[in-house]
């Protein structure tokens, strides 16, 4: 079914272990839904990591042939494919993630935010560690880590902003300032954040940002992009009619596309 004429700039593909589908299946996908463009994005190597979760992200021995498979369909698809990572802001091994992006022929990175002090708090496996802390001491945690990561430098997109609600788990106390603090952060970074649909299908059923902190992010004038973090190609572009209504609803009118000559605002479909 055609949808709107957006970019989706955050997809995944089986070479990360845990989502389905070739990157060209994901192309396929995205003429299929009449996008303006599809950005591959998958899980960037741990390559910190000696021994990593084989589950979590693509084996740095696949990366090479990544980057020349995405290449291919970037020549088949000219203009329509990007070629990008996701990729974890880990503070302790920053140097190892800044070393790798520096090497790689990317037309974006997405930085992310997955860990807090090595808890893998957006993973099902270990959501009981929830039960052990306090959200409010995890949502300051979180929210300064992603304002710590827009500030590296290395992320052009901030992935997924609100993740730490992902299985429904809410602060207590009322976090505005804190949101306000990282939005005026995110601005002064520089980045784009991305209105991600994936949240929509997680426990929380929500999108990745709400709409209070979208607001937020509007009054900052902190751009804004899409992604639908598939993990199968069905996914993509999914429920971008509602991420555009709640951009609106925010009081954004454009979007920032990725092209040839880097970031540019476009006007909302
Ligand atoms: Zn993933
Ligand atoms: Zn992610």
């Amino acid at each position: 079914m055609p949808g709107l004429r957006l970019p989706d700039y955050h997809t995944h593909t089986e070479r990360c272990g845990h989502a389905r589908g070739r990157a060209e299946d994901y192309v396929a996908a995205a003429r299929a839904r009449g996008l303006s463009a599809v950005g591959i994005a998958d899980h960037l190597p741990l390559a910190h990591d000696p021994d990593p979760d084989p589950t979590l992200a693509m084996p740095l021995a696949e990366l090479d042939a990544y980057l020349a498979e995405v290449d291919a369909l970037k020549a088949e698809h000219p203009g329509f494919v990007l070629i990008g990572v996701e990729a974890d802001y880990l503070p302790a091994s920053l140097e190892v993630t800044a070393e790798l992006l520096g090497r790689l022929p990317l037309d974006y990175v997405i930085g992310s935010v997955h860990f807090l002090d090595g808890w893998g708090f957006d993973d099902p496996r270990y959501v009981e560690e929830y039960e052990r802390r306090s959200m409010d001491e995890v949502y300051r945690q979180y929210l300064r880590l992603v304002g710590d990561a827009a500030e590296t430098g290395l992320f052009d997109i901030i992935g997924h902003l609100d993740l730490v609600k992902k299985f429904g788990h809410r602060a207590s106390a009322d976090m505005t300032s804190e949101w306000e603090e990282l939005a005026a952060r995110l601005k002064r970074a520089g980045v784009t954040v991305e209105l991600n649909t994936a949240g929509l299908r997680k426990p929380v059923g929500e999108l990745y940002p709400a709409p209070d902190v979208l607001q937020i992010l509007g009054r900052f004038g902190v751009p804004l992009t899409f992604g639908s973090d598939a993990h199968c190609p069905e996914a993509v572009g999914r429920d971008f009619d509602q991420a555009v209504a709640a951009a609106r609803t925010a009081g954004y009118r454009t979007y920032v596309e990725i092209g040839p000559e880097g970031f540019s605002e476009h006007p909302l479909p």
